[in-house]
């Protein structure tokens, strides 16, 4: 019998080590599959950002390059984020389901949450212009130092027709950002149309910070 290759042999541990080294090898094996099998164009967490370096928008990582996202995507935080996100749509699911069976839309039938408003964010908007592709955007920055733990604000872009609270006039559009417990904003932009293409509508959360950036696809702000 060959002692050698035991685990915790007195012969100098060579089992222990062979262990670690299935590891890592598991581990390589693991992202070189990953790299062969995932199509990141799928992935709906993968975004590259403005920087040219990629985002986790799960996890709310930054990337340097494709593989270190790839890397992230098989960690414990990711996975972890993975199965809470998956958690929550599932009871998100079951709440909403009786309100289907009334026949009213979820629009009808809002949440109704008890939360003291506490005044509005201070915000810094301005004005970008893409040297590459001449593109002129906008850039809204938004401090919510006191936002509720867990809370990640949010946004949504309104036609004119859409909001309620003036006159609705078609060459206008509005970003409303919402944050609790702060009150919502909303911004007054011109309804230009906006690039939508993948990367380009960038959000990033750095707290007590939200930053919205994105380009029109017109080469002149009006
Ligand atoms: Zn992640």
């Amino acid at each position: 019998m060959d002692y050698q290759n035991r685990a915790g042999s007195r012969f100098g541990g060579g089992g222990v080590a062979g262990y670690q080294e299935t590891n890592a090898a598991r581990r390589e094996r693991l992202k070189k599959l990953a790299l062969e099998t995932i199509d990141l164009s799928k992935d709906p967490y993968f975004m590259k950002n403005h920087l040219g370096t990629y985002e986790c928008r799960l996890c709310l990582t930054m990337h340097a390059n494709e593989n270190s996202y790839l890397t992230h995507t098989q960690g414990k935080a990711h996975q972890t984020n993975l199965a809470r996100r998956d958690a929550m749509e599932n009871r998100k699911a079951q709440r909403t389901a009786p309100v289907v069976q009334t026949g009213l839309s979820q629009s009808q039938v809002p949440l109704r949450k008890n939360i003291m408003k506490i005044g509005r964010p201070g915000y810094k908007a301005s004005k970008i212009r893409d040297p590459e592709t001449g593109q002129f955007g906008l850039r809204f920055q938004l401090k919510y130092p006191d936002i509720q733990l867990n809370v990640r604000p949010r946004y949504r872009i309104m036609s004119a027709y859409e909001q309620r609270v003036e006159a609705p006039d078609r060459k206008f559009q509005y970003l409303v950002v919402a944050a609790e417990p702060y009150e919502s904003v909303a911004f007054k932009i011109n309804a230009h149309e906006i690039d939508r293409s993948p990367g380009r509508f960038w959000t990033y959360w750095d707290a007590p910070t939200y930053t919205i950036q994105f380009f029109f696809n017109v080469d002149k702000l009006s």
